[in-house]
Formats: C-alpha cells, structure tokens, sequence
C-alpha cells in the first residue's frame, strides 16, 4: 500500500460558475480514485449556495462540506473555502463590474493567503490545479513552488481561438463582427472559421470590458506558462485542433468530465439552485416526446425573449420542461409570461427554477434540447442522444452551435434572423421532435455519440490522455 506520505497531493480552484465547479468536482473524484490527496477551495458564496440547495441541507449543521459522502467511500478529498471578497448577499452578475473587477483583481490576494495557510500546514502539497480563466495560477504556483495545471473547461476550438488572439488582431479579425465575412484560416488546427461563430468576446463591438483584459490575461498570457493543460474535450471530435494544440504545450483532452467516474457522483452536491423533481411528471409522457428547455446558469434573455419562446412552446403543441432560472431576466418580475400562459398549458408543460438536468435529458421521454449550448449541455445531450435547437447567447456558446449544427448536425438554429418570431420558434420546435429532418439528426448524433463514447473506453483518447497525464504529473512532481 501506498503510504500517505508518497501521495501526490493537489489543490483545486474553479471558477465561481455552475458550469466550471461541476467539471472540478467530476476531475478532484477522479484524481481521489486514483490515489491523490486532493484539497478542493470553493469560494464562500458558491459554498453557501450549494449546500442551502441541497435536498439534505441542516440549517443547524454549520460545518457542511459537500465531499462528506464521498470521504465515506475511502476518498481522501480535502475542502476548504474562500471570499471572494464580497458579502454573501452581494449579486455576483457577469454584467456586474465590481464583481468582474474583483475576481480579476482582488481575488488573488484573498487565493495568496488561503494558500499560504494550506502550502505551510501541509510540505506535500506538490500540485495546483486552477481554472484556465484566471489570471494569477502562475504567479502562485511560482511563489509556491508547486507544478501549474490549467484545467480549461471548454472545448478545445474556444481556447485555442482565445490562445491566438494575437493572430486574429494582426488580421483583422478581432472585433470585426460587423464588416468581415472572409473565413478564419490562419490558426493552426483550426480549418476556418467565420467571425460571425467567434466566441462572443472576440467579436463584440466593445472589446475594452473587464471580462476581455481577464481573458487576455489569463487564456492568452498566464497558461502559456503552465506546466500542463487538461482540457474537457474529446480528441475525436476535435482531432487536428488539439494536435496542434499540442506542439505548443503539454495538453490533455480528457472529455466528457462527467463520465469520468461512471456516474458514480450522486454523492457530491453540485447544484447552486435545489433541483425540482421533474422524473414524476415525465413518467407520464409519451418516449421521446418532451422537449427540455434550458440557458444554463448564466445566460440571460430579455423579457421580450423569454415571452416569445413562451409563446412559441404554445403553439408547438409539444410537451415540454421549461428551466426558469431566477435571474434569467435583467428585470425580473412575475407578469412576464403571457396572459393565461399556465391554465393553457395545463399538464402539458412544466416550469421549474432549476432542474437535475442530467436526470432530465436522459429520461427516455424527453426527445429534444432548446439549449443556450453551454458546453456541458452540448456535451451531456450528445451522451444521452438528445438532438438540439441552439439559441446560443455568449461567449463560447456561439462556437459551441458550430459544432452542433454546421459541423455534425445534431441540431438546427431555433431562429435565422433577430429578432426571434414565436411562428419559426414553434416551426423549429416541430421539426426538432418530429418527421424526416429529425431523423436525419438523430442519425447523426448517434455517430457522434458513438465517438464520444469511444473515447472514454478503455483504449478510447480520454481514458489513454488522463493515465498520460496522471503519468507526466508524477515525473514532474518527483
Ligand atoms: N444544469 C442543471 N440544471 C439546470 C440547468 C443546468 O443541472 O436546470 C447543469 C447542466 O447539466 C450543466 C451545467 O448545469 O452541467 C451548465 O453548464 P453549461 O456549460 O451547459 O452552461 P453554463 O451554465 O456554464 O452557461
């Protein structure tokens, strides 16, 4: 047996956002399984958040810690906390400044002294595993001496189009949304591509916010000097991209994350919103009849948005399961529905603030995905084979709809043309969940899924990349 003392030990810090800590925490149960010591900082308010959304919350335990369960089973999982140096009660939007201007400049002074406190406590602390989105994992893994693991947890197109920003401002392509059409075809591994599919950040009209100089400084300047990249992408889907990737740098797809454990996770609450039962009601349905409607957890719509695509699922006639997320709308209010909306859906839809979204699209009922394509979606809804209508909103969801419809059409656009019409919502609708062109789709997801399965065999790309990665980190470490 392996003693204590010889176990690699690492430390893990992800993004404050629902789509970063739930890659982390699949990643920090795998390197657990695989003999790491893992000690894994949440920030105070995701913190609070989870465990207040937890079905299993006691408001009288103060000292919950989400790897409790997971401990249980011979994990050696560590769980500390971190402000991010705001009070619990302050509205952290991306459209926020003061919040952005925190993560990007403050946050790494609060990081600095957490690590001080663990890296003194504890000499075997060897590793640091932080989120490609911030800008200082070089300067603490240098101050610290430990070895710099990016995890970027988008695919592997999106970070190499941040990665050669350079390359496109030379060309012309950066910021140039409006008035050039001409492909992209420069970027090493990267076949062209239009600006208009561009994550939103390099194409928007205002290229000066605080969210632009934290990507130039950290998916542009910091991870060049990581020591490796892990990166939650599959290597058939995206094959010359990553090997060109991988000239510049030791870089790892190791996708799909939550796949990583077999799906063994229930035991770790990931959610920052309690999940409505939606099993119940499915049961009810017909296979492959619902559409699951979804934007993730940080993409807004305006008002004028979300009541069209009401009044789309109207006249669709589809069941569906619609995600009202709180703070979906810049301006909340109760009235935004149309007049009438909930008696005339009856039992035909169901709205619920936030879902087990996993349990959802792999329900056998549920045939279609409205999604927003954040890239866990895309990548969850190829597991479970469930075709997609892409309303994509930022940043990498607007590459991310390349993939699903130019590229393998697994999906159409919910709409052509802005404004969005409620007439072509429920056309697109219908055509997802029925008849030819959904066959067509369906066709094809299956070879994706296909791939994507492959890859996390035990011969398949994820599965070889991760034991080489697990490798590469243990010669480096010694
Ligand atoms: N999710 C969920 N319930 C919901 C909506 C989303 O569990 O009601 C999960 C979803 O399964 C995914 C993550 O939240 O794993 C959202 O990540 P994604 O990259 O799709 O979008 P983001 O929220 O980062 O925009």
């Amino acid at each position: 047996m392996e003693d204590n003392q010889d176990k690699p030990h690492a430390i893990m810090v992800p993004c404050p956002f629902q789509g970063h800590i739930i890659p982390f925490i699949h990643l920090a149960i795998k390197l657990a399984s695989k003999g790491y010591i893992i000690t894994f900082i949440n920030t105070e308010k995701i913190h609070h958040q989870i465990t207040n959304s937890s079905p299993d919350h006691d408001p009288k335990t103060t000292q919950d810690d989400i790897f409790t369960e997971a401990r249980k089973s011979g994990l050696e999982i560590h769980y500390a906390t971190i402000s991010d140096g705001f009070p619990l009660g302050f509205d952290r939007s991306l459209n926020d400044d003061q919040f952005l201007h925190g993560l990007a400049h403050v946050f790494s002074a609060h990081v600095d002294d957490l690590f001080g406190k663990i890296v003194n406590k504890d000499s075997r602390i060897s590793c640091l595993i932080a989120d490609t989105f911030f800008g200082w994992p070089s300067m603490i893994a240098k101050k610290y001496n430990l070895v710099n693991v990016s995890f970027w947890t988008q695919p592997a197109l999106v970070f190499t189009l941040y990665y050669h920003m350079d390359l496109l401002k030379i060309n012309g392509h950066y910021d140039c949304h409006d008035n050039r059409e001409d492909a992209i075809d420069y970027i090493p591994g990267v076949e062209g591509i239009k600006p208009k599919d561009l994550p939103s950040y390099l194409q928007a009209s205002n290229t000066t916010t605080i969210v632009h100089g934290m990507i130039h400084k950290s998916v542009f300047e910091d991870v060049k000097k990581a020591d490796f990249v892990i990166c939650n992408a599959v290597e058939e889907l995206e094959p010359k991209t990553i090997s060109a990737l991988q000239e510049k740098q030791p870089f790892y797809p190791i996708g799909p994350t939550f796949a990583l454990n077999g799906f063994t996770m229930n035991t770790v609450a990931t959610s920052l919103w309690s999940e409505s039962d939606c099993t119940h009601w499915l049961q009810a349905k017909p296979h492959g009849s619902v559409l699951y409607v979804s934007f993730g957890s940080l993409a807004c719509c305006s008002r004028e948005e979300v009541a069209e695509i009401a009044h789309g699922l109207l006249l669709s006639e589809v069941s569906f399961i619609w995600v009202l997320r709180p703070g979906i709308m810049d301006s909340y209010d109760n009235d935004f529905l149309p007049v009438g909306f909930e008696d005339e859906i009856k039992d035909r839809g169901l709205v619920v603030p936030w879902s087990c979204q996993i349990s959802v699209i792999s329900h056998p009922t549920v045939g279609g995905f409205l999604t927003h394509c954040g890239w866990n979606s895309v990548l969850e809804s190829i597991w479970f084979n469930v075709p997609m209508l892409c309303y994509p909103v930022f940043a990498d969801q607007i590459t991310n709809r390349k993939f699903v419809v130019d590229d393998w059409k697994i999906g159409f656009n919910l709409c052509d043309r802005k404004p969005i019409s409620r007439d072509e919502i429920a056309e697109k609708i219908n055509r997802l969940m029925s008849g030819k062109s959904a066959n067509d789709l369906r066709k094809n997801m299956g070879q994706i899924k296909e791939k994507v399965e492959h890859s996390i065999s035990s011969v398949g790309s994820s599965e070889k990349n991760f034991n080489q990665f697990i490798g590469d980190l243990k010669v480096r470490i010694s």
